[in-house]
C-alpha cells in the first residue's frame, strides 16, 4: 500500500471524454486516457485490502493491487510485467470491460471505487507507446501442432498461449480480418482497430500463422452472420492435420423477434447495422443500412443496444428510442445488499448521453407496421412485473414511428452446424459442452477438441472470453504433452 492514507484524501479520478459534439462526427475513440501523474492517485486510493474483492471478482484475476501500488510508486514497467501475467490483451480489457472489479472494490462500499480500469488502459497504452511490448517467442519448439477455429478473444489469448508454449498454432477465421467481436461489432469509437492489429503483429512475430477468410465445419451459415470466407475447410481434415484443435467460434445466432411485420424493410438484426459500419470504417464498402434521418428504435437494452443508439448518433438518425422489457432498475444500487457482487442498477453509457435517447422499460413489441414493404412504426404495450412474471397492461397499446429497428437482443448460441461437424455434445442451450474443471476442463466430447469464449460459456464478455482462451491453452498443453507450466 504506497499511500496509507490515499483514498482519505484523493477523489476518484476520471477519464476525460471529448465533447459530444466533437466526437459524433466520426468514429474515433473520445475516452481520453488517464495522464501519468492523474493514474498516480489513482493507484494510491488504493488499500491493499487483505482480501482484496477486486482481484477475485476480476475474470481474469488481475493482481490490482499489486498494479495500484507499482503505479504509485512510478514502476510502469514492473506493472505491466504483472499486468500481462494475468491479461493478454490488457488493451481491450481496459476499453471495453464493464469492470465487475470496480464494482467488488471495497473502497466503493461507502465512497467511490478505485477506477481500476483506468489505471489498466494507463499502464498497457504506456507500454505500448514506450515500446516496452514485444514478441516472447518460445525458446523451444514442441513439434505440436495445433488448430484454433474463430481469432475473437478467446482464440487469439489461447493462441498466444499455447505458441509461447512452442506449439505452431494457425488460427482459422472466416471473416476476412481477426478480432471477432472485437473487430466487427463492437464499434471504433470504443476500440480503435489499430490495437488489435499490433496484437496481431507481435503474436505473428511469435510464430501464429493466421488464415482469413476461412470457415471451417460449416457448410453455410444462417441469416445475419457475418461472413467472408473464400475457402470452406472440412472438419475431417483439420481433425487429420493438427495434433489438436480449439474451438472459439463464438455464439454468433441472434436472438430474433417474430412478430407480424418483421420482413419490413428497415428491421436488422444489430450487428447487421454495426459489422458493415465497422467495415466502412476499416475502409471497406459503405454501411448499406443508413440511420440518417431516421426515426430508429433499438430492442435491447445491453452493450449492443447501446453500440447501435451510438452508431445512430453518428450516422444522424432523428431520434433514437430504446425498449427494454424488464422495469427501469433503480438509479443506485444498495450497495449493503449487492456488494461486492454485480449490482442491478441503471446503466447509462456514454453513447446515450450523446442525444436525447429515449429509454422505455416494461415494453413489448407486438407488431411491425409499414408501408409498400418498408417500415414506418412499431406497435408496443406495456408490461406489468410481479416478480419474475410479466402481463400485458390493457388499453397501453402504441405505435413509435420508426424507419429503422436494430434488434439487439443477444445471441442464442453457437451456430449449430460446426460443432455438428466435430461431433461436439452440446449443452441444454446449444452450446458446446464442456466443463472448466481443473482436470479435463475445456475439452469436448470429442477426441482432441476443446471449446473456449461464448462458444462454451454462451454470450458473454470479452474478459471471460481472455480467461477461457487462457485456460483452454492450459488444457490444450497438459493433453499434448502430459504436463504445462502455462497459468491457469
Ligand atoms: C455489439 C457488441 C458489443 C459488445 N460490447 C462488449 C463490451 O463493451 N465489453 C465486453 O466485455 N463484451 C462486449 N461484447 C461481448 C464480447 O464481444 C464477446 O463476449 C466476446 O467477443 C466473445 O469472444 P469469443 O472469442 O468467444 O467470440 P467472438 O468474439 O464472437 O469471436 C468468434 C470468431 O470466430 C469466428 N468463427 C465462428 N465460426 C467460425 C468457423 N466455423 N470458421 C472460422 N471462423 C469462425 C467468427 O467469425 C468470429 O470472428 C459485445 C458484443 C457485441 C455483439
Ligand atoms: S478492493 Fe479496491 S481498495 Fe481493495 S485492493 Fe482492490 S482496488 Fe484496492
Amino acid at each position: 500500500m504506497g499511500k496509507p492514507t490515499g483514498f482519505l484524501e484523493f477523489p476518484r479520478q476520471v477519464q476525460e471524454y471529448l465533447p459530444v459534439a466533437e466526437r459524433i462526427g466520426n468514429y474515433k475513440e473520445f475516452v481520453l486516457k488517464l495522464a501519468d501523474d492523474k493514474a498516480q492517485i489513482q493507484g494510491a486510493r488504493c488499500m491493499d485490502c487483505g482480501i482484496p474483492f477486486c482481484n477475485n471478482a476480476c475474470p481474469v484475476n488481475n493482481i490490482i493491487p499489486d498494479w495500484n501500488d507499482l503505479i504509485f510508486r512510478g514502476q510502469w514497467q514492473r506493472a505491466i510485467a504483472v499486468l500481462h501475467s494475468t491479461n493478454n490483451f490488457p488493451e481491450f480489457t481496459g476499453r471495453v470491460c464493464p469492470s465487475p472489479c470496480e464494482a467488488a472494490c471495497t473502497l466503493g462500499y461507502n465512497a467511490e471505487a478505485v477506477g481500476i480500469k483506468s489505471i489498466e488502459q494507463a499502464i498497457i497504452d504506456k507500454a505500448w507507446s514506450e515500446g516496452w511490448v514485444h514478441p516472447q517467442p518460445a525458446a523451444a519448439k514442441t513439434g505440436r501442432k495445433v488448430a484454433v477455429v474463430g481469432g475473437g478473444p478467446a482464440g487469439l489469448a489461447a493462441a498466444q498461449q499455447l505458441a509461447r508454449a512452442g506449439h505452431d498454432v494457425t488460427v482459422f477465421e472466416k471473416n476476412n480480418r481477426v478480432g471477432g467481436l472485437l473487430r466487427y461489432g463492437i464499434p471504433d469509437f470504443k476500440l480503435d482497430k489499430s490495437i488489435i492489429d499490433r496484437r496481431v503483429a507481435q503474436m505473428e512475430a511469435e510464430g501464429v500463422a493466421f488464415r482469413t477468410g476461412v470457415l471451417v465445419g460449416a457448410e453455410a451459415l444462417p441469416a445475419g452472420i457475418s461472413n467472408d470466407a473464400k475457402e470452406t475447410l472440412a472438419a475431417d481434415s483439420l481433425l487429420a492435420g493438427f495434433d489438436a484443435i480449439v474451438l472459439a467460434g463464438g455464439s454468433e445466432t441472434p436472438r430474433d423477434l417474430p412478430v407480424p411485420g418483421r420482413e419490413l424493410a428497415g428491421v436488422h438484426y444489430a450487428l447487421e447495422f454495426l459489422i458493415p459500419q465497422n467495415r466502412q470504417v476499416a475502409g471497406d464498402a459503405p454501411n448499406p443500412i443508413s440511420a440518417a434521418g431516421c426515426d430508429v428504435v433499438v430492442i435491447g437494452g445491453g452493450d449492443t443496444g447501446s453500440d447501435c443508439v451510438g452508431t445512430s448518433y453518428r450516422h444522424g438518425a432523428k431520434t433514437v428510442t430504446q425498449f427494454e422489457l424488464m422495469p427501469r432498475p433503480p438509479e443506485q444500487e444498495n450497495k449493503a445488499l449487492t456488494w461486492p457482487y454485480w449490482p442491478n442498477k441503471l446503466r447509462t453509457s456514454s453513447s446515450h448521453l450523446e442525444g436525447e435517447t429515449r429509454r422505455e422499460y416494461s415494453i413489448a413489441t407486438k407488431a411491425f407496421i409499414g408501408k409498400d414493404g418498408k417500415l414506418t412504426g412499431v406497435k408496443t404495450v406495456r408490461l406489468e412485473w410481479n416478480g419474475n412474471r410479466m402481463s400485458e397492461i390493457p388499453g397501453t397499446e402504441e405505435i413509435f414511428p420508426a424507419e429503422r429497428v436494430f434488434l439487439a437482443m443477444g445471441f442464442t448460441n453457437p451456430v449449430a452446424g460446426v460443432l455438428d461437424a466435430f461431433g461436439v455434445s452440446k449443452d441444454a442451450r446449444g452450446n458446446a459442452k464442456a466443463t472448466i474443471d481443473v482436470m479435463g476442463g475445456y475439452a469436448t466430447s470429442a477426441a482432441k477438441v476443446f471449446v473456449a469464449g461464448d462458444m462454451r460459456r454462451g454470450q458473454s464478455l470479452v474478459v471471460w472470453a481472455i480467461r477461457e482462451g487462457r485456460q483452454c491453452a492450459r488444457a490444450v498443453d497438459e493433453f499434448l504433452m502430459g504436463a504445462s507450466v502455462l497459468p491457469r
